[in-house]
Order: C-alpha cells, then sequence, then structure tokens
C-alpha cells in the first residue's frame, strides 16, 4: 500500500482554512490522505467535521495557538495517533483584533507569530522528506513595511536576519506601541491594522529564515501565502471581497505545485510570487 499523505491545517473550523480542508478532500481521490482539522474549540471543530459529512480520512485536533500547553498537547497526539509523521503543514491560524494596545498587540503576536515559529519548530523532527511548510500570511505585512524606514525593510528582509534578532524587532515593535514611539523606531503611524500587518510581517520574515535554515536537509518546501482579501468573519464577510474558496486556491496552489517551480522562503499569490516590501 502507498503511504498516507499527513496534512495539518490550523484554524480550520470555518473561514479559508475550512475552504483548505475541503478542497483537499476533494483532489484525494483515494484514501491516501489524512487531514488533521485543527480547531481551538473542540465543538466548533466537530461541527465542520460533520459539515463536511464526517469522512473517515479527516480527523479534528484540538489546537489552540494561544496555548503553549494546548500547542504540546497537539503534538504529542500527532506522536501518539499519526506515528509522529506528517507530510504537510498549514499555518492558517491567525487573528485580527481592533484594539491598538500593548494586550492586543500580545495576542496577536502570539497567535500570528510565536505560536506559528513553536509549532514549527516542534514538528520540524516529525515532517517527512519533501514535506512542506505553508504559513499563511497577508498582503498588509509587505503594504505595512513599504510605509516603514528603508533600515526597518532592510531588517525585516535581510538574508542573513537570525530568529533572535526577529523575536528583538517584533519585541521592540511592541514595545514602541506601549511608550508611543512607533515613529521614531521607523514604523508608520498607527493605523487599526498595523499590529496584525506587522505580524504577517514578521510571518513572513520567520518563513525566509526557516526556509534559509531547514529547507535543504529533508528537501522541504516552506513558503508564505497570501490568500488574497477573502470574505470570511475576519473581514465582516465584505462584500467587496473574494470568496474564502477562492482564498484556499491561493493556499492550494502552494501545496500542489512542484517544488522545483516554487522559490523557498518566499511569498506568493495564487502562484505569483509577491515582494515582501
Ligand atoms: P476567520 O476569522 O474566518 O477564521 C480564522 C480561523 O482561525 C478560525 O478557525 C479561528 O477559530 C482560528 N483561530 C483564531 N484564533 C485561534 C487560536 N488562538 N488558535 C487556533 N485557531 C484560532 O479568518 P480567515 O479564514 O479569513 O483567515 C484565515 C487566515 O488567512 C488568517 O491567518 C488570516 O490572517 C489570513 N488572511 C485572511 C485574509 C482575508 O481577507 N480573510 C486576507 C489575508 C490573510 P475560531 O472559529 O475558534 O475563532
Amino acid at each position: 500500500t502507498k503511504q498516507q499523505c499527513v496534512i495539518l491545517v490550523t484554524g480550520a473550523n470555518k473561514g479559508i482554512g475550512f475552504h483548505v480542508v475541503k478542497k483537499l478532500l476533494n483532489e484525494s481521490s483515494s484514501n491516501n490522505t489524512v487531514i488533521l482539522l485543527g480547531s481551538r474549540d473542540l465543538k466548533r471543530g466537530q461541527d465542520a467535521f460533520e459539515q463536511l459529512g464526517s469522512p473517515s480520512n479527516v480527523h479534528i485536533l484540538q489546537l489552540d495557538m494561544s496555548s503553549i500547553e494546548s500547542i504540546n498537547q497537539a503534538i504529542n497526539e500527532i506522536k501518539e495517533k499519526y506515528g509522529g509523521q506528517l507530510d504537510i503543514v498549514i499555518n492558517n491560524a491567525g487573528i485580527l483584533l481592533k484594539d491598538f494596545t500593548v494586550d492586543a498587540a500580545r495576542k496577536t503576536f502570539a497567535v500570528n507569530y510565536y505560536s506559528i515559529k513553536l509549532l514549527n519548530e516542534q514538528l520540524l523532527s516529525m515532517i517527512r522528506k519533501n514535506g512542506r511548510i505553508i504559513n499563511v500570511s497577508s498582503q498588509l505585512g509587505p503594504i505595512a513595511l513599504h510605509e516603514s524606514s528603508s533600515i526597518l525593510q532592510d531588517k525585516y528582509t535581510s538574508s542573513t536576519l537570525t530568529i533572535k534578532e526577529l523575536d528583538q524587532l517584533v519585541e521592540d515593535f511592541i514595545a514602541a506601541i506601549e511608550t508611543n514611539t512607533l515613529k521614531d523606531l521607523g514604523y508608520h503611524n498607527k493605523t487599526n491594522s498595523l499590529i496584525y500587518s506587522i505580524s504577517k510581517a514578521a510571518l513572513n520574515a520567520l518563513t525566509q529564515i526557516e526556509a534559509r535554515e531547514w529547507s535543504t536537509s529533508k528537501n522541504l518546501l516552506i513558503v508564505s501565502v497570501s490568500p488574497g482579501f477573502c470574505a470570511t468573519d475576519m473581514t465582516q464577510n465584505a462584500s467587496n471581497a473574494r470568496s474564502p474558496e477562492i482564498g484556499a486556491d491561493s493556499i492550494l496552489h502552494a501545496v500542489n505545485t512542484s517544488q522545483n517551480e516554487l522559490q523557498n522562503g518566499t511569498f506568493y499569490r495564487d502562484g505569483t510570487q509577491l515582494s515582501l516590501i
């Protein structure tokens, strides 16, 4: 029998993540794909599972990306129930908060940056040869960097940036919210989405570092992907936005395109490489 392909999608109980799972299911003609449907709330995960028709190759994985305990528990579950073997990790879970406070920044970076960093680090040894890590990011990241100082632009996109330096950039950004010194640091004046945007700029930078440090040993593909502006709860189902199905296609492109047609560490939307600034 052919080896099964195991795919984890975080934040998959609704929105774009749900449609990623649905499309993966429709694609897998055989029973060769196992999909772990990540949901922080078990009930919401179960509802989504039933909405998919309770397929036998979809398993709900409780995973709250704001909790280190939950991340560790989910990792143990992957080890115990799925033999600790994964092929594709799709970091889709993300939040956009409306407040412009240090507390909102802490919460946003915890889910959109720090937990993805931790999860990927923890899963790395379980990812099989030729596996993929797809970090779901946003074009608001590059847009926010575009409006920032050239020094910041250089730092976030530097080909020698380390995780430690990136963490420091993030911590300096959060601290500057408290002291009202974002402008001095080179960030554009605050807009409602600046915290979210910088969390995605940091995620793009993290993707670059992960690709540089990890891709060669097991021939992994590590990229970030924008789903494009989609009508979901995050955007209050904006009427001028594309459907989450189309957003999911942008992610599926990074799942299905052959490795040599994609460039490790870079950022894509709808199969087109985008600038990081
Ligand atoms: P939704 O708000 O519709 O869905 C977000 C998903 O993430 C939900 O399943 C939600 O679970 C989950 N989630 C939130 N917080 C956590 C957490 N702490 N732990 C685990 N899961 C969590 O958003 P979208 O589907 O629109 O967004 C999906 C991804 O796409 C995000 O990363 C977003 O930043 C990105 N994106 C979206 C765009 C858009 O226009 N919609 C544009 C660019 C990027 P729950 O139901 O429990 O809240």
